[in-house]
């Protein structure tokens, strides 16, 4: 039963923030929902979630479509977790709340003509490449603050933070550098004005989130540990 995940995942989050002096309430869980159904995701939110996780546009937009009662009607919120390409801004544009995965300064500027051609402000992150692994996205440190920076004149967008995705690793502990890497970004970019105080930094995954939650994580997207296996690859 999903209400029991969502229970037993809560008290982890729970936990990890009273073990690093926090408040639970300081940490939202963003449920990850790609390749589960939408009525998974509404079991999900009568078990009180709010926040959901899609890694693709089109995915996304199916599930927009499908959950427009809770979506126009209450406050479910969808947030795109993975890697957006620039000629499909538009269409993320319209149906996520939350961008954890802009990368670059060109994908800020569609995005942002998009939200406001749309008549919506887009919260977004900016996604930092920290390992330099060939195949994953986000921007490299050197390019951070440039890209803070024309973030702020962008009237479609409200920038709220980082995000991370650390190279895998089966053992929890050996992410930690990362987390805390990028904490330190966060602490320099706020210090330059480029950030507020406390924004957010989106790490942790369901193998790693209490790790991230000691390091400050502020948004914890997890999929596996609500929703079980995905049987389709994501
Ligand atoms: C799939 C995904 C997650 C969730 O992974 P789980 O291990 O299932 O918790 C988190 N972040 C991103 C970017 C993902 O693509």
């Amino acid at each position: 039963m999903i209400v029991d995940r969502v229970r037993a995942v809560r008290e982890r989050i729970s936990r990890a923030a009273q073990r690093a002096g926090r408040r639970p309430e300081d940490v939202t869980l963003v449920a990850v929902s790609k390749t589960f159904p939408a009525e998974a995701m509404r079991e999900a939110y009568a078990a009180g979630l709010r926040e959901f996780g899609e890694n693709k546009v089109q995915e996304g937009e199916r599930k927009a479509a499908e959950l427009r009662d809770l979506r126009e009607g209450a406050d479910l919120r969808l947030h795109l977790i993975g890697h957006l390409q620039s000629n499909k801004a538009k269409k993320a544009a319209a149906c996520f709340d939350v961008v954890h995965s802009v990368d670059s300064a060109e994908l800020a500027q569609k995005l942002s003509r998009a939200a406001v051609d749309a008549g919506r402000v887009l919260q977004v992150l900016v996604q930092v490449d920290l390992a330099h692994e060939p195949t994953k996205h986000g921007a490299g440190e050197d390019a951070l603050y440039p890209l803070l920076e024309a973030l702020r004149g962008l009237p479609g967008l409200r920038s709220s933070g980082l995000m991370v995705l650390p190279p895998f690793d089966l053992e929890p502990e050996a992410v930690r550098p990362w987390f805390r890497r990028l904490r330190e970004l966060r602490e320099a970019a706020t210090a330059r004005g480029l950030l507020l105080e406390g924004a957010e930094l989106s790490m942790g995954m369901s193998h790693d989130f209490e790790i991230a939650i000691e390091e400050g994580a502020t948004l914890v997207r997890v999929g596996t540990a609500l929703f079980g296996e995905r049987r389709q690859a994501a």
